[in-house]
């Protein structure tokens, strides 16, 4: 091989220079969002009461659960405890445990929310996607989105809210059942002493 002149070692030395200072700027400073997706299922059965997204929706039939069954929230909790690389809801809340029986999601919701909290990040942004077959819910969506910002604390345009219905098909078309998927943008908080995070700081 051919031995550099000096002029070309100079410029490799300042290529190898260059390379390590922008490799080392982004990983000190700049905090990565973190996402997470949840997805939940329910059977309908008549006679329970359809609460969806924190919203009391009049129907026939509701959704047969050890908690409030509120299908949104239970996707929405496990979005949010997967971008933090946390236990999902069947681990923090197991329908074998008595506590939870009836429990009202909201509340749960907030347990989730202070994990994450604790766990070094804050919401960013969520997207909802509800597959219902009946009743209608565009009526309730604004209630929702409201429950829903308010229980995240950020403001209602980081809150997305879908519904649709499964046009006949499958266990939704047939109404034996309802569905919901969730997206969760979260970022670490940089007053959090965890922020940049470790294993040691996930988990708790
Ligand atoms: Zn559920």
């Amino acid at each position: 091989m051919r031995p550099l002149s000096r002029g070309e070692q100079e410029r490799q030395r300042k290529r190898a220079r260059a390379g390590r200072t922008s490799r080392a700027r982004p990983s000190a400073r700049v905090a990565v969002p973190r996402v997470g997706f949840g997805y939940d299922v329910h059977r309908l059965v008549p006679g329970r009461r359809l609460r969806l997204c924190g919203v009391d929706v009049p129907s026939p039939v509701g959704p047969l659960a050890h908690s409030d069954g509120d299908c949104a929230l239970h996707a929405l909790m496990d979005a949010i405890l997967g971008a933090c690389g946390l236990p999902d809801i069947g681990q923090l809340f197991p329908n074998t445990d008595a506590r939870f029986a009836g429990a009202d999601s909201r509340r749960l919701l907030a347990e989730v929310v202070e994990r994450a909290r604790r766990a070094g990040y804050r919401v960013s942004s969520v997207d909802v996607f509800l597959l219902v077959e009946r009743p209608r819910l565009s009526p309730h969506l604004a209630a929702m989105r409201a429950v829903l910002a308010g229980c995240l604390r950020v403001s209602p345009d980081a809150v997305g809210l879908q519904a649709t219905s499964g046009e006949g098909l499958g266990f939704v078309g047939r109404g034996e059942g309802l569905a919901a998927w969730a997206v969760a943008v979260m970022t670490a908080d940089e007053a959090h002493p965890r922020s940049h995070r470790t294993k040691k700081g996930i988990g708790t």
